[in-house]
């Protein structure tokens, strides 16, 4: 079996953590070039020394510098890296067989998007990506002859129940609905008025995963639907009616397919992220991720609505995948600012919606040419988000 030569982009964060368990269970399958982090040195020490990979990328020069003495001085032989160039070249490497993109935010976006333009097998868990530059990335895929697999429980639960060789056509495939299910997150029976006053340890504490603080506030005002309607969107080329979000509180059917026939395929499991990550690296085979089975036995599965009005980052993002062009960027860009700003608590829970639909609010009336006429959006979202909160805060 030839062996797969992994970069992980994100290697600190939770995903990456995730990905380097279910790879140190079969070290006859993967070996590690790179692993990247922003800010935690003594954690990717430890990956290092671990995993061995070839190249260590810091985010910053003097976390690198850091990094870099203390694998001199343990005697290993990774080198160390500084800077997003860097993320770029551990990316597009030819040595690189596959790339798992798990930083959080637009700031994954370039090497991914440099991955699938060096037609790379690319594990996507970066959603802002996709939300981002859609069109363009899924382009970049296609015309690179790059695979693609989605992260994402619940897209890779659809993933799983398309039909096998799926290629983009639903109507051809049979598909009627994708059904994205969403745990409802922490605040799922909360009022309006419950909901101004979270804190952000609330808003972390999420009832079935365990994830980054970002996904964490983004799951509990429901704008990780949100981006996943996007995502759907461009993963499976479906049009944003064919996608609808069903609320199902103990998340153990991760998504669905309804087909229209009547069939509805599901993909069941216990909440662990091992699970998508081992279907991705190890698609066609089924291989182990150390994922306890599911217990059905006494078990109940509800499901509900969403709400909209209590919920209003989700409004916010079916509309803004309706609205198209800059839309779903400028969303991206303004949610990143306002959970930044909430976290470290320069705002309320809900002025998060409020500021995006600020954002949203003064998009330009022009279409999108490239990826740097998006990225420069997303740079004057995160300023009229970041005024737009700074103002209130003033107040
Ligand atoms: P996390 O906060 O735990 O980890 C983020 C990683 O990105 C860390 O390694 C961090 O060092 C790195 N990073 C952060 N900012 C960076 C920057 N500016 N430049 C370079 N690196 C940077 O987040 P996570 O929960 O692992 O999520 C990662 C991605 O996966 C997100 O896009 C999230 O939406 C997606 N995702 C996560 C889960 C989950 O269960 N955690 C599920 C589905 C999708
Ligand atoms: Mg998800």
């Amino acid at each position: 079996m030839k062996k797969q030569t992994l970069t992980i982009l994100g290697a600190t964060g939770t995903i990456g953590v995730n990905t380097l368990d279910v790879v140190a269970r079969h070290p006859e399958r993967f070996e590690v070039f790179a692993l990247t982090g922003a800010t935690q040195v003594d954690k990717l020490f430890q990956q290092c020394l671990q995993f061995r990979p070839r190249y260590a990328v810091m985010t910053g020069a003097q976390a690198a510098a850091a990094l870099g003495e203390k694998l001199r001085s343990a005697g290993s032989a990774t080198e160390v890296l500084a800077g997003s160039a860097a993320l770029i070249e551990v990316s597009t490497a030819p040595e690189v067989s596959t790339l798992m993109a798990a930083i959080v935010g637009a700031a994954g976006l370039p090497a991914t998007i440099a991955a699938a333009r060096a037609g790379k097998r690319i594990l996507l868990a970066n959603k802002e990506t996709l939300v981002v530059s859609g069109q363009l990335f899924m382009d970049a895929v296609h015309e690179n002859g790059a695979e693609l697999f989605p992260i994402d429980s619940e897209h890779s639960a659809i993933h799983q129940s398309l039909p096998a060789g799926f290629n983009g056509d639903l109507d051809a495939a049979g598909v009627k609905i994708l059904w994205l299910t969403a745990s409802g997150g922490p605040f799922r029976t909360w009022s309006r008025k419950q909901m101004e006053n979270v804190t952000p340890e609330q808003a972390v504490a999420h009832p079935n995963w365990v994830m980054g603080r970002k996904i964490s506030v983004d799951s509990a005002s429901m704008m990780n639907k949100g981006l996943e309607v996007i995502e759907a969107r461009w993963l499976f080329n479906a049009q944003a009616d064919r996608i609808r979000v069903l609320v199902h509180p103990q998340s153990i059917i991760h998504s669905m397919v309804e087909y229209r026939d009547g069939s509805v395929m599901a993909q069941l499991g216990t909440p662990d992220m091992r699970t998508p990550i081992a279907y991705a690296l190890g698609f066609p085979e089924r291989i182990d991720a150390g994922v306890s089975g599911l217990e059905l036995m006494g078990s109940q599965l509800q499901f509900e609505a969403p709400d909209m009005q209590r919920f209003p980052c989700l409004q916010l993002a079916f509309d803004a995948l309706k609205a198209g062009g800059y839309a779903p960027a400028v969303l991206n860009a303004a949610n990143e600012v306002a959970v930044d700003a909430f976290l470290n608590r320069r705002c309320g829970f809900a002025d998060i919606p409020r500021a995006i639909a600020h954002a949203l609010a003064l998009l330009p009336a022009s279409s999108p040419d490239g990826l740097d006429d998006l990225l420069e959006a997303d740079r004057r979202a995160r300023d009229q988000a970041g005024e737009f909160l700074a103002a209130k805060a003033t107040v």
